[in-house]
């Protein structure tokens, strides 16, 4: 078989030898468990329980538009009998999760190494190699033991493509583990909307769909879950933000921006979070600090400019009841933007590096470019014309 899989834009080796076959799949196996971890916000033991078989494709509805894949299997936090006693079986979880497509990819990948109703993590299918014959999924610790190997052998992939800034760097909390990536997901819907463009739209698009509790089933979760982990990084999200912009303010930058007055009141009575420790009841208050409609502040470093979501006056069309905005669709004159100096001086290096990049572009993308970056520079001078003091503003 030709090798078709590409890093960098070159083939990723020559040929694979026979007996590295089953390292490369247990590598993959390890990808796969990692996307669905990741972008999907199930718990290491609910991903240890799907099966083959879990996420159907969909079809499309009656007028033809695709349905989003859907996840059916068990759950198990706070399941009990009648007698009050935890069930370690768990149950199928009512709701479905969202699957959306790398989640989709993943499944497919190791319903190709199980059989038809297997569990997707079979030890029996994904530790052959051994024949220990063990029944259920691979053990947590086996998991996260992979996903070590697995670093590991990604970076020196890495390395032998002379890609250094692609290598996992060492974390200074410990090996990467099953139950950290959960909350990962919630920290980049909540903080990095505008990150690298794939990324953007990838946790843009799961706060749409995890979010959407008012249009689909998650509505009816209350706030259990998932929308728990994300409500308390958002609202901590939230706090550094107003936070930060007390601080700019009290350093003397000006505001501007048809929301400035909300977020000067935002950013005065929002509370300073000193510390990380979130005691369990903090996902009501955020909950509720969340609904605030028009005085929680949300970072955009992407568009650059803190928006104080009201609703009503966004732009970027959120769902009847949301909480936060997309601010992956961020669009330019909205209600809600506001900007500091900062941002305006941030704009400017922008505009100097999209400058340097269209140097070196053929046309007409770099006459695109050029057009973008002269945007961003009327951007800030449409900022220093406007911006008035914190005093000013009062
Ligand atoms: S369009 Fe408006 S509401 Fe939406 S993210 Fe941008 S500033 Fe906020």
């Amino acid at each position: 078989m030709p090798v078709t899989g590409r890093i960098n834009r070159r083939p990723w080796r020559e040929h694979i030898d026979f007996y590295e076959a089953a390292e490369l799949m247990r590598h993959l196996g390890t990808a796969a468990l990692i996307i669905c971890l990741y972008l999907t916000g199930m718990r290491p033991q609910e991903v240890q329980a799907m099966r083959s078989g879990c996420c159907p494709d969909p079809g499309p509805d009656e007028d033809a538009t695709p349905r989003r894949h859907l996840i059916r299997s068990r759950h198990f936090k706070n399941v009990i009998n009648d007698d009050g006693h935890p069930v370690s079986a768990g149950e199928d979880r009512e709701i479905p999760w969202v699957a959306i497509t790398p989640v989709v990819h993943a499944i497919r990948v190791l319903e190709r190494m199980v059989a038809q109703d297997e569990l997707l993590l079979s030890a029996a299918h994904h530790d052959f190699q051994h024949g220990r014959g063990h029944h259920g999924a691979l053990k947590k610790s086996t998991l996260n033991r992979r996903i070590e190997d697995f670093v590991v052998w990604v970076n020196q992939k890495a390395e032998a493509h002379g890609l250094p800034e692609q290598v996992v760097p060492a974390d200074p909390h410990g090996a990467i583990r099953m139950s950290r990536f959960r909350r990962t997901l919630a920290w980049h819907i909540a903080r990095r909307p505008g990150g690298l463009i794939a990324l953007a739209i990838q946790y843009g698009h799961m706060r749409t769909v995890l979010d959407a509790r008012t249009s689909s089933g998650y509505g009816s979760r209350s706030r259990r879950g998932i929308h728990s982990v994300l409500d308390v990084e958002t609202a901590l999200a939230a706090a550094d933000t107003a936070a930060r912009l007390r601080d700019r303010i009290a350093a003397g930058e000006k505001i501007s921006g048809p929301a400035a007055h909300r977020a000067l009141t935002a950013a005065a009575q929002t509370p300073r979070f000193e510390g990380r420790i979130v005691p369990k009841t903090f996902a009501k208050k955020a909950a509720k600090f969340l609904a605030q409609d028009g005085v929680v502040l949300f970072d955009n470093p992407d568009a650059l400019l803190i928006c104080a979501f009201k609703r009503d006056n966004a732009l970027c069309e959120p769902d009847l009841g949301a909480t936060a905005p997309r601010q992956y669709d961020c669009r330019p004159g909205c209600g809600n933007a506001i900007r500091t100096d900062t941002h305006a001086r941030l704009l400017r290096e922008r505009a100097d590096e999209i400058d340097k990049l269209a140097a070196h572009t053929p046309e007409p993308i770099g006459k695109r470019l050029r057009t973008n970056a002269d945007q961003l520079r009327a951007t800030a001078d449409a900022h220093d014309a406007a911006a008035q003091t914190a005093e000013a503003l009062a």
